[in-house]
């Protein structure tokens, strides 16, 4: 049989008529391949006219090609550069899958299913996955505004991949050896405004303090913000400080809600990020803001294509 040429293929799916599933499989079909020049041409598209990452100078002359990509060499401090030297994905290799993998990062698919789709290795996986999601978190609302609600959120340290512990191993995994909030758990502080800006801080071990809130909110509040938090000290003493108008809902005492004063918006945004979490199954603590920002990022719906995330990641929109 006589293979088709893809103009009467192309005709051949124009006529079909396809159900909503049909179209997903195709959508899907279509993200998950990536010709091996696209990668390469979104990021030279998306650093033309870049000047100098070394001195600045923003003028060069073309100077050969390397792994693909163009090379220039800076007419002030002749030194050579590419349209990534200097950013997160500089000398990462296999460009040609990258578009793949991104797509697997807006999936949120685990460092092996990930390995498995674009046919890398698992710790080629895991380098790019820690490359790319930072880079693509750093896009962050500068200020929030008008009514903003503050909370955190506890997760138990994890020292998940380390070759050596600096404490005795737990017993069959996460349980916490005294009750309550102390120096094993992470503190995951998250600010949201009512327009949905959003911003995640990872403080450190333990509950969150009055200069820790200070360090992480005073920057980007606007200064007539009415801030809302739970009935913790720490939230009161920062607020006084800083003279910012504070409301607080005393949940513990199983007050929800006064009119338009609750948290219930950050208190969904823990609870999405905790179940966007399980299938990791524990995050380590050092990475514990690439991933609330990774979900940041897929939560707000901003970076929504493979080449989106692509240009986020390489710094260069
Ligand atoms: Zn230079």
């Amino acid at each position: 049989m006589r293979s088709l040429t893809f103009d009467e293929l192309f005709a051949l799916l124009s006529t079909a008529s396809l159900s909503t599933a049909d179209l997903a499989r195709l959508r899907a079909w279509i993200a998950s391949i990536a010709h091996p020049a696209e990668c390469i041409a979104l990021i030279e598209q998306a650093a033309q006219g870049r000047p100098c990452p070394h001195c600045h100078c923003p003028r060069s002359h073309r100077c050969g090609q390397a792994s693909g990509l163009q090379r220039f060499r800076c007419l002030g401090c002749r030194r050579s550069y590419n349209a990534l030297t200097g950013t997160p994905l500089a000398r990462l290799r296999r460009k040609e899958c990258w578009l793949m993998y991104l797509q697997c990062v807006l999936e949120s698919r685990t460092v092996r299913q990930a390995a498995a789709v674009t046919g890398v290795h698992r710790t080629t996986s895991f380098r790019w996955r820690h490359r790319f999601v930072p880079g693509a978190a750093r896009d962050r609302p500068r200020q929030l505004t008008a009514i903003v609600e503050a909370d955190e959120t506890y997760q138990l340290e994890s020292q998940k991949g380390s070759r050596t512990l600096d404490r005795p191993p737990r017993q069959r995994g996460g349980v916490a050896r005294r009750r309550g909030i102390h120096r094993e758990h992470d503190c995951l502080l998250v600010a949201r405004d009512r327009s949905g800006q959003t911003l995640d801080f990872h403080t450190g071990r333990g509950p969150v303090t009055a200069a820790q809130l200070a360090t992480c909110l005073l920057p980007v509040l606007a200064p007539d913000v009415l801030l809302i938090s739970d009935a913790a000290a720490a939230y009161r003493r920062f607020c006084a400080d800083a003279g910012i108008t504070h409301e607080a809902v005393n949940v513990q005492a199983g007050v929800r809600a006064r009119g338009a004063i609750h948290i219930q918006n950050v208190n969904a945004w823990h609870s999405r990020f905790k179940s966007w979490l399980v299938r990791f199954r524990g995050v380590a603590s050092r990475y514990l803001a690439h991933y609330s920002g990774w979900q940041r990022v897929l939560d707000a719906r901003l970076l929504a294509t493979p080449a989106q995330l692509l240009c986020a990641a390489a710094q260069l929109d």
